[in-house]
């Protein structure tokens, strides 16, 4: 059978050269040359990252494509013919991008670097476990249901040839946030989710780019991809298969075909077929060797990350509550374990039944109280953040806002499908128990319809949120015995550790040092983990003891010192997924911060993408580093380098984003017109032009001792 394979990819092989030539020849003939693929720092990415060639004209390209079938000349193995195909349908698909064939379209096509990192903490988190492709051709209906299980075990799929095109004939939801992604219908795509899968080893796993055998052996091991084909296989379809078992990525069939083991690529079997599509995506899951963990409450509707993007407009709406039409709120609040009647959920006001029937809008007060032997005071806004994922993770649920400025919607779709207001109750007692095992031994919810009783509970919750705030400002760096680290990402950088302070936040913005310390208690021996203060060493720097022999010890010995609050002087390092990039701009004696998702140039010549492409990885790069939003308006925010003061350039949306909280840290500095002395866009995008802003409004930067020394 694999012979056969090798066969057939040769063939194909020959064919895609045969296009390659002609495309060669057009986009001469057009007088393209140079050319750089959307939203990426890592030129044609598989062929930069196992070859370590940045390819970025045609003339490489026409080069390259001559070196590989000389290549292929002297060595057909398996190896050979597998890169072969992947490097040459690369290509092809490169020039097809500069003949601008790939025009506007529905399908995702070449994914960016920026979405890669967005979903980076999801990927190590276990919100995202496995990635599938599925392929070929497969009817709506059967379709459809394959898509929903892969949605509900939460695993990000990309669909590739006529079963993209049947998905956006359905009126299905799709995207990265449905975790269903149409890549294009020409199976060569398949290449854009390979594409992927490797640069995963350059964004998060440090690795240098031309290092082939350690890449492949991390894609192999760490990145966990299966592929479903439906339908006859063609010769295409088969060097895609190729492909993909070359970096062990099993491919299922509902064809009848022999199973395929290479043992020096996997200890499973590579090729399995399945006619069952009610069981082709257990059998896939099986044959990767995966353990998903999926809870899910007892309601009637479709539950998971994937449905949280969701929205539910206007139209759609059968009943909402909050949202500044009704009073509403929503508070946890702990309790003794004698006061709590487990699970039970009590709704309380007049006729609820029949008003909740008629629908329209309600007005809703939640109280969730909450007991533990472990529990803690300060757990409450932990698990209180998290009612927006339990209710928004419910098919046809919707919900913005927090605290009493809450939204929620039940959508038409949801009330047919049977939710009841009592649903609501049964999401957050199955949920707050489910994610929170280890602290929360008890929760009861208290739902009050009545808008009086709303109104009067709501003045009690604003007191508790107004202590619960003051309590946490109050929280610094020297208040508490120990931070706490956090290892997620280790998974895809091994070497890269993130110290979690209450003044510095992770990188992601996921985890704040009391969201580490209640994922500690829930799974001690989880990713974060407590790491002792010891001795301070430098306060002005952030130096402790306790943290240095920490990081030395989780990074493998890579990291012998961190400062938590410099960017000169052995920063802290970064995986992939940081939210932004600071920068220093030794000619404005600052930095730059930019934020992920912002496009456009900076002042030092680099976008966010080549910027990112830079750091990462676990790797310590002074003068560079990756940072929370949050960490930005924190009192340590680059204390040993001067502080806020430091910032000369941000994009406005950054700048909009952080204001409030900037405009309280400018005004304690004494600097109270510094958010408007940060050059973004609309001032300048070179370093010429944000000279002279700094000098125009009187930069204090300018006046600080230099930041490079
Ligand atoms: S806190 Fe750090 S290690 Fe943890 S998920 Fe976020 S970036 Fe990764």
């Amino acid at each position: 059978m694999i012979n056969q394979v090798l066969e057939i990819t040769k063939k194909v092989i020959d064919d895609l050269s045969g296009k390659i030539n002609n495309l060669l020849e057009i986009v001469s003939k057009k007088g393209l040359s140079s050319f750089e693929l959307p939203d990426t720092a890592y030129g044609i990415p598989l062929i930069y990252a196992l070859e370590g060639i940045k390819i970025n004209n045609v003339e490489e390209i026409r080069n390259f494509h001559k070196e590989i079938l000389y290549r292929l000349k002297k060595q057909d193995d398996l190896n050979n013919l597998a890169l072969a195909y992947l490097y040459i349908g690369e290509i092809y698909l490169t020039l097809k991008y500069i003949n601008q064939e790939n025009k506007e379209t529905t399908y995702y096509g070449f994914i960016g670097d920026t979405i890669q990192r967005t979903l980076g903490v999801q990927l190590v988190d276990g919100r995202i476990p496995a990635v599938a492709v599925l392929l070929g051709e497969l009817n709506a209906d059967n379709l459809l249901k394959i898509v929903k299980e892969l949605q509900e075990k939460k695993i990000l799929t990309f669909l590739v040839g006529s079963v993209a095109q049947e998905l956006i004939k359905t009126s299905e939801r799709y995207g990265f946030e449905a975790y269903v992604v149409p890549v294009g219908t020409e199976l060569e795509q398949t290449l854009y989710v390979v594409d992927w899968a490797v640069r995963a080893s350059l964004i998060f796993g440090g690795q240098t780019p031309g290092q082939k055998d350690a890449i492949i052996d991390y894609v192999r091991k760490r990145v966990n991809t299966f592929a479903i084909a439906f339908g006859q296989i063609n010769e295409l379809a088969v060097a895609n298969a190729l492909g993909a078992m070359f970096f062990a990525c099993p491919v299922i069939t509902d064809q009848d075909l022999p199973e395929i083991i290479i043992n020096d690529i996997a200890d499973y079997p590579l090729l399995v077929s399945e006619k069952d599509y009610s069981r082709i995506v257990k059998k896939a899951i099986e044959t990767r060797g995966l353990k998903i963990v999926v809870e899910k409450p007892p309601i009637p509707l479709s539950y998971g990350p994937a449905f949280e993007g969701e929205r539910v407009r206007k139209e759609d709406t059968f009943i909402e509550f909050g949202g500044q039409r009704t009073p509403a709120f929503e508070l946890v609040q702990m309790k003794d374990l004698a006061e709590i009647d487990d699970e039970k959920i009590h709704i309380i006001g007049k006729e609820w039944q029949s008003r909740y029937e008629k629908g329209g809008q309600m007005p809703l007060g939640i109280i969730i109280n909450v007991a533990g032997k472990k529990m803690q005071k300060d757990f409450e806004p932990v698990i209180e953040r998290q009612i927006h994922t339990f209710i928004n993770e419910a098919e046809g649920l919707w919900h913005i806002g927090q605290r009493d400025i809450n939204w929620i919607r039940i959508s038409k779709k949801a009330k047919e499908a049977g939710i009841t207001l009592e649903h609501l109750g049964v999401i957050l007692t199955t949920m707050t128990k489910a994610k929170f095992r280890s602290i929360v031994d008890k929760v009861e919810v208290y739902l009050y319809v009545d808008q009086e009783d709303v109104i009067n509970l709501r003045e009690e919750a604003r007191k508790q949120y107004k202590e619960r705030d003051l309590r946490l400002a109050k929280l610094t760096d020297e208040d508490v015995d120990r931070f706490y680290s956090c290892l997620l990402c280790q998974s895809f950088a091994p070497k890269h550790v993130c110290v979690i302070t209450p003044e510095r936040p992770g990188l992601c913005g996921a985890f704040t040092w009391l969201d580490a310390k209640a994922a500690y208690e829930i799974e001690p021996t989880g990713g974060n983990q407590p790491v002792e203060k010891g001795n301070l060493l430098d306060p002005v720097y952030g130096r402790y003891s306790g943290i240095d022999e920490y990081v030395k010890k989780y990074s493998g010995g890579e990291t012998e010192t961190i400062n938590l609050y410099s960017i000169m002087e052995n920063p802290m390092t970064s995986c992939g997924c940081f939210e932004c990039i600071v920068a220093v701009v030794p000619e404005a004696n600052g930095v730059l911060i930019v934020n992920r998702g912002y496009n456009g140039m900076t002042p030092i010549g680099m976008k966010f993408s080549t910027l990112a492409g830079m750091i990462g990885g676990g790797v310590q790069t002074p003068g560079f580093m990756g940072v929370g939003v949050n960490y930005i308006t924190s009192r340590k925010f680059l204390k040993g380098d001067g502080g806020i003061r430091r910032i000369v350039w941000m994009p406005k949306e950054l700048k909009e984003r952080i204001r409030e909280s900037f405009q309280r840290r400018a005004d304690e500095e004494g600097i109270p017109q510094l958010l408007d002395k940060i050059a973004d866009e609309t001032a300048c995008e070179d370093i010429e032009c944000l000279l002279e802003f700094l000098i125009k409004v009187n930069h204090p930067a300018l006046e600080m001792e230099p930041i490079i020394k």
